[in-house]
Formats: C-alpha cells, structure tokens, sequence
C-alpha cells in the first residue's frame, strides 16, 4: 500500500509551479484512497461474517448427537464445530434423521 501524502510536499510543488510533480503525488494519493476503500468494503465483509458466526455460535445448543439452531430444522455437524468452529448445516428432511455431513463425512442420527 502506497504511503500517506505529504500535502506541505504536494503545496510546495505547486506554489513553485511544479504541477506536473504535484499531479503526480495527488494521484498517488487517489489511488490511496481506492486502496483504503476496497480494504474498507472488505472488511466490512469480514465483520458482518464474524458477526454472522457469533451469533450462530451462540444460539445452538448440544442435543447430544448435533448441534441444533433455533428450529428443528436447523441442524449443525458436531465434528466440524468441535473441531474447526464451523457450523455446517445437516441435510435433514422426514425421512432422513440420519447420514453424513456433507463436509467432513461425520455420520450424524438427529434425535427429535
Ligand atoms: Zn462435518
């Protein structure tokens, strides 16, 4: 990432008539300035990401087979939330309460 301006510099060069030598330096500086902005928008990404994962992790619990999420429905594998913190969504439909996340091959049996 490009340095910060130094506008006393960039003033200078223009009060001697240095515009090129100051275009120059103001476009380092734009170009700064779309550095920082692309960082900032991912960033903001990360936090919402984190933010997201806090507030999945604290709102499953442990039925003792996975880890269950505010519905019935809302199945995570225990291997990978013990192991790595990832809440991995079990594939649960009527007629399967039982079979292999998706990720890491865990066999899970859901207990309704
Ligand atoms: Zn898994």
């Amino acid at each position: 990432m490009s340095s910060l301006p130094n506008f006393s510099e960039i003033k200078d060069l223009v009060s001697k008539g240095m515009t090129l030598e100051a275009q120059e330096k103001l476009m380092d500086f734009r170009e700064l300035c779309l550095e920082l902005r692309e960082e900032n928008l991912a960033l903001k990404d990360r936090v919402k990401a984190l933010e997201k994962s806090v507030y999945q992790q604290e709102s499953v619990t442990y039925n003792g087979n996975v880890y269950m999420g505010r519905s019935e429905r809302d199945a995570f594998c225990p291997n990978c939330k013990d192991r790595d913190g990832l809440l991995i969504h079990l594939q649960l439909n009527k007629e399967a309460s039982a079979g292999r996340c998706n990720s890491c091959g865990h066999p899970y049996k859901i207990a309704y």
